[in-house]
């Protein structure tokens, strides 16, 4: 019996999981896809909220603040990249500057250091390339970027180094309440476990009716955006918002921390928990709402367009309940919830522990994260220090990222192990550049069926069946002509 299992393994799952590898327990965490970091927290802006934009008072303010407040300390921790590179709200008229004042309003009832209204000049000075329309800003220094699926991976790693269970592929279906805990069915063997954290994102409604807790629910809101690439970065480098107003909501242009710029995203609520479907129609609002910050974005500088799909509860706020003794919701939680993640999970080991779960630290626990070598990023020395150590450095697979063979090997077998094609590249950022994975893919898929000992057939892209090899082409053929 585990003494928490914890589904959904997203920035929350993630966390929660790290914060409890801390102490002397048994922890599971049981994830439906083949891999973390597959639901909204592989799709969203990257950006760690300074803290202005929630209510006064609610959950999401206090645990946005006090998660950005520890972002940075967590991802140096982790070996992940994070810059504090700072929020403007941009006002472009008069009208718009009640908004602005609100914003600062909320921002300094929440705690946000660091907060001010600035003018034309300072604006222009701090952004050079942004519209000669704009007229003031709201600036948050505190504001910051990071990759989330990397802080996500990079979370789960250290929680496993540190002992915790990962069950990939677990879907969870239904769970048993027990005398002394839950059985939880799914994908797999039944698993039994004394507390759950429900952190199953745009799916925590319906998990927690598996215990039969109707008090909320959940409707996924898309988001679409376009990734340019590097050379479109130009001399941007804060996270720069539209004031919200009728013309555009909430689309931003930001650098991201591997030097791309990021444009959206949309807000449309949706049906289906899946379709994450970008559509012309999303893109060309995303683009005009872009331009209207910096009018001189080059979109031909496009490398991809995506969707993430936020988990809107119906009670604007986030759904942090216990419906039952041990069994723990974590729904609801839309932006800012990447911010407030180390705080979210912070918040529900208190209140398991005020329910019982025994937090007896563990003397043998690591905060730290060996991070991957970054190839790309060494001095020449350091990279021949690497190749002379390991040839595979030397080889380079990715040429638009120049990311090597020996990178490649360490993601797949550290932990969380790499299992598919877009698993290395959300760890290497093999095929994450112009070509995306064009030329590096089938080399990718060579090396995953070289290390985990398995046909090329039967590596996948990300799982399930999406293969990418059927067989040797005259194989094939033949097998159609017969
Ligand atoms: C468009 C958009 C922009 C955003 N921008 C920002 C931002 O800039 N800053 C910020 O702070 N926040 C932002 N957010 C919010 C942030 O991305 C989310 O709050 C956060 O990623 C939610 O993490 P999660 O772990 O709750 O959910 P997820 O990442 O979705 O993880 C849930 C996991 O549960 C798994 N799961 C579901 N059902 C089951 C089951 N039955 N059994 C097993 N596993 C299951 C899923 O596969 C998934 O891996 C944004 C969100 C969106 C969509």
């Amino acid at each position: 019996m585990f003494d928490v299992a914890i589904i959904g393994a997203g920035i929350i799952g993630a966390m929660t999981a790290r914060e409890l590898s801390r102490y002397q327990l048994g922890v599971v965490i049981l994830e439906k896809e083949n891999d973390v970091a597959m639901g909204t927290t592989k799709a969203n802006s990257a950006i760690v909220h300074a803290g202005f934009d929630a209510e006064p008072g609610t959950l999401k303010a206090k645990l946005n603040v006090a998660g950005s407040e520890v972002m940075e300390g967590i991802c140096q921790e982790l070996g992940v990249k994070y810059r504090r590179n700072g929020s403007l709200v941009v006002a472009y008229s008069e009208e718009d500057l009640p908004k602005v004042q609100e914003l600062y309003d909320r921002g300094i009832a929440n705690g946000v250091k660091e907060l001010s209204v600035i003018g034309k000049d300072e604006l222009k000075a701090l952004e050079p390339s942004i519209s000669d329309t704009a007229v003031a800003a709201l600036y948050a220094k505190t504001g910051a970027i990071v990759c989330p699926y990397e802080l996500n991976i990079a979370a789960v790693g250290n929680a496993m180094d540190n002992g915790v269970e990962l069950k990939v592929n677990y879907e969870v279906t239904g769970i048993d309440a027990v005398e002394d805990g839950y059985v939880i069915h799914g994908t797999g063997e039944d698993v039994k476990a004394r507390f759950i954290v429900n952190a199953a994102g745009v799916y925590s409604d319906k998990v927690a009716e598996m215990v039969g807790d109707h008090s909320f629910t959940i409707t996924p809101r898309k988001g679409e955006y376009m990734l340019l690439d590097h050379d479109c970065v130009g001399d941007i480098t804060h996270t720069l918002f539209n004031v919200p107003n009728k013309m555009g909501k909430g689309i931003l242009v930001s650098p991201t921390v591997d030097n791309n710029l990021i444009l959206g995203p949309t807000a449309t609520n949706q049906e289906d928990r899946e379709d994450k479907n970008t559509t012309p129609e999303g893109l060309a609002m995303v683009e005009t709402n872009a331009r209207r910050v910096v009018p001189g974005i080059n979109t031909r500088g496009v490398i991809t367009q995506f969707a993430g799909l936020r988990a809107v509860g119906n009670t604007g706020d986030y759904i942090l309940t216990s419906p039952r003794k041990g069994f723990w919701n974590a729904g609801g939680v839309e932006s800012p919830g990447l911010s407030s993640a180390p705080a979210i999970a912070h918040y529900l080991v208190e209140h398991m522990a005020a329910e019982g779960l025994a937090l007896v630290p563990d003397e043998t626990y690591n905060p730290c994260r060996k991070a991957l070598h970054k190839f790309s990023e060494m001095s020449i020395e350091e990279k021949n220090e690497v190749i002379r150590q390991n040839p595979l450095y030397g080889h380079i697979v990715c040429r638009c990222e120049t990311i090597s063979e020996g990178e490649i090997v360490d993601a797949i077998h550290m932990n969380p192990p790499a299992r598919d094609v877009d698993a290395v590249k959300r760890r290497t950022r093999a095929g994450m550049g112009r070509c995306q994975g064009g030329f590096c893919g089938p080399m990718v898929t060579e090396i995953l069926a070289r290390e985990w000992n398995i046909p090329m057939e039967q590596v996948t892209k990300f799982g399930g069946e999406s293969y990418l090899n059927y067989g040797k082409t005259r194989e094939v053929k033949s097998h159609d002509e017969s």
